[in-house]
């Protein structure tokens, strides 16, 4: 970039589809509806959605949000996390006796069901996906003599299958796209009868969110991914802009985190925001871009989204009857 003179022309280019996925949208009405059906507390079991203030926006309405089953109160309703949970954890709020909903993604109880159903034909399960997130945590849960997580293609060399003709991989939802294929690819070369996963598993959200910040990345100078640190799909998406051409990139979860010096000699700044970002954040960046100048934004469309899922089916019980009944037992 040459130096940044009084003419030089600052545009935004921002990214669409971004932001809110179908699976963080229905989770997060889940917890409000509950609240709202059956005032508070109403637990809940980790972060509904990997994203501070939706979490903090949630609290302030009376959930509570805990780490553990153990945490909650024998008779409590409590819910599980789009990122999906183990079968354990079912067991062990049965034993607590409290009434349970489950938020957990359709796309992530897919591969759920993928993984079982492979376990159950004797079938080696490789993974991909990070080590320590809560949705590996839950999918590894499903079937944990079967899978195996391979964290990466530096991960392929150590990975040992029983029998190579019978062995698949699976994936987390929220991953980059072209480093899972490189991970399937060094894999392939070692196990070439691997087989595939029926259909994606990485979803159509984080995918066409990486798509358009891909389009984005080699005319921008800057990019603002708009998401938290422990967002997987978020934290893809500054790598995305980076493997893409971008200059710069990196992930605030609120426009204050902007640092001014970001901006020195940019002209373009590209904006998205990861799967479990309010739109309220991003129009925060795009009127702190605009005070500094930033204010012609064009759209970058990469795909159209018009999926949208229905709400977890406990929501239509008395689930605060259905505990006290537990309890009592
Ligand atoms: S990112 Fe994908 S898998 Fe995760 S909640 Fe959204 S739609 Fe579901």
């Amino acid at each position: 970039m040459g130096r940044m003179t009084a003419t030089t022309p600052r545009r935004v280019l921002l990214a669409a589809p971004r932001g809110y996925c179908a699976g963080v949208d229905r989770a997060v009405i889940a917890v409000e509806k509950a609240l709202e059906q059956y005032g508070s507390p109403v637990y809940v079991r980790h972060e509904i959605v990997h994203n501070k203030y939706v979490v903090q926006t949630l609290e302030k309405k009376g959930a509570i949000f805990v780490e553990e089953t153990a945490e909650v109160p024998e008779g409590s309703i409590v819910m599980f996390s789009a990122h999906g949970v183990s079968p354990t954890v079912h067991e062990e709020a049965a034993e607590r006796k409290l009434a349970t909903i489950d938020a957990t993604c359709p796309l992530v109880t897919k591969v759920h069901k993928e993984a079982v159903r492979f376990a159950q034909d004797d079938f080696d399960i490789l993974l991909i996906g990070h080590e320590g997130h809560e949705e590996v945590i839950g999918t590894s849960g499903e079937a944990p003599e079967h899978i195996t997580l391979v964290d990466g293609p530096e991960d392929v060399a150590a990975v040992e299958v029983r029998d190579p003709s019978k062995v698949v991989w699976l994936s987390q939802t929220t991953l980059s796209v072209d480093e899972t294929m490189e991970t399937v690819g060094a894999l392939k070369e070692k196990f070439p009868l691997l087989i595939s996963p029926p259909s994606d598993d990485i979803c159509y959200a984080t995918q066409n969110r990486q798509i358009a910040v891909k389009q984005m990345g080699a005319d921008a100078d800057l990019v603002i991914v708009v998401g938290s640190k422990n967002s997987s799909n978020s934290v893809r998406l500054v790598e995305v802009a980076l493997g893409a051409g971008a200059n710069d990139a990196h992930l605030v979860d609120f426009a204050d985190e902007i640092d001014e010096a970001w901006l020195e000699g940019v002209s373009t700044v590209g904006v998205t925001s990861g799967a479990s970002v309010p739109e309220v954040l991003v129009d925060g960046v795009l009127a702190w871009l605009s005070e500094r100048g930033f204010e012609d934004v064009e759209i970058v469309k990469a795909a159209e989204e018009s999926i949208t899922f229905s709400l977890p089916k406990e929501l239509r019980r008395d689930l605060r009857a259905e505990a006290a009944a537990l309890v009592e037992k």
